[in-house]
């Protein structure tokens, strides 16, 4: 399938200009799956003094079988009827999107991706690729309850076996995005000035090259930047040319400050991820 994401900090963007880029953003990837597609936006614009991780309304889904065009008349006709004003503008945002390639579930709306980790839409996630111990996890995770159905970290990574590409949002942490990946591919684009980089993990390109670690200086402000994840580099070349390609493992983090790279594998501490940096 196609994975796009697309994450602004202090770049406002309107809420037509962020389905336009999602939509564009599929559209160069519907060669990787055209039996189904869907995105989730955020619903409201995050107020300028929001706590960075103050819980937002449910995101907007929009998903179901068929071409990408099918996906744009469905997003317009959710727009118009939720009365939602495209004219909207987002400082910050956190979008991600879809085009699937059926696998496991005959195209629907309900097997479309987004999927949500619960009805209020907690957490929401695309994926690329094949889980192959689904059916065990998925045991694991009813016999534990809702617990793990709303985790999506380095221990529920660790767990999955076959290929993946993930790009998760949480109304939790609306100025966040993560994306992980093993087996399938998955390249985050730069355009701006992040404050903060700290790559943990090899990873190859752009600006973050092997083993770099670029803190945020004690007081340093973010700057404004946007990043774009996709499957595939044609989807992000148009946009920005600083790119990075992920690499197994890897498990991305993009926020407001600007992104981390750790890697499951290569991290020492045991648990394979170290707490984000706080926004200065
Ligand atoms: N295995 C997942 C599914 O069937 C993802 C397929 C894909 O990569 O599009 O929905």
């Amino acid at each position: 399938c196609g994975i796009f994401g697309y994450y602004n900090y202090q770049v406002p963007r309107t809420r037509l200009e962020i389905l336009h880029l999602l939509l564009t953003g599929l559209q160069r990837q519907e060669y990787r799956g055209y039996d189904s597609a869907g995105l989730a936006i955020d619903a409201v614009p995050m107020a300028p003094d929001a706590a960075p991780n103050a819980p937002a309304p449910p995101a907007l889904v929009v998903k179901g079988p068929g071409k990408i065009v099918d996906l744009e008349a469905l997003v317009s006709r959710e727009m118009a009827a939720g009365g939602h004003d495209p004219a909207s503008r987002f400082e910050v945002h956190a979008g991600i999107a879809h085009t699937r390639w059926a696998t496991h579930g005959v195209p629907s709306t309900a097997n479309s991706h987004p999927h949500a980790s619960n009805a209020a839409g907690d957490f929401l996630a695309v994926h690329n690729g094949i889980i192959t111990n689904y059916k065990a996890l998925r045991g694991f995770l009813q016999g534990h309850g809702e617990v793990f159905a709303t985790e999506t970290d380095t221990e529920a990574m660790r767990m999955l076996e076959g290929a993946y590409g993930l790009l998760v949002k949480s109304r939790h942490h609306p100025g966040s995005l993560v994306a992980c990946k093993r087996g399938s591919p998955l390249i985050l684009g730069l355009r701006g000035s992040p404050g903060c980089v700290s790559v943990a993990s090899p990873a190859k390109g752009g600006e973050a090259t092997r083993g770099a670690v670029a803190a945020c200086a004690p007081g340093a402000r973010p700057g404004a930047w946007e990043c774009f994840v996709a499957s595939d580099a044609a989807a992000v070349v148009e946009h920005t040319k600083r790119v990075i390609v992920l690499e197994d493992n890897d498990l991305a983090h993009i926020w407001a400050g600007g992104y981390e790279i750790l890697n499951a594998e290569r991290e020492g501490d045991g648990d394979g991820i170290e707490a984000p940096r706080p926004v200065p």
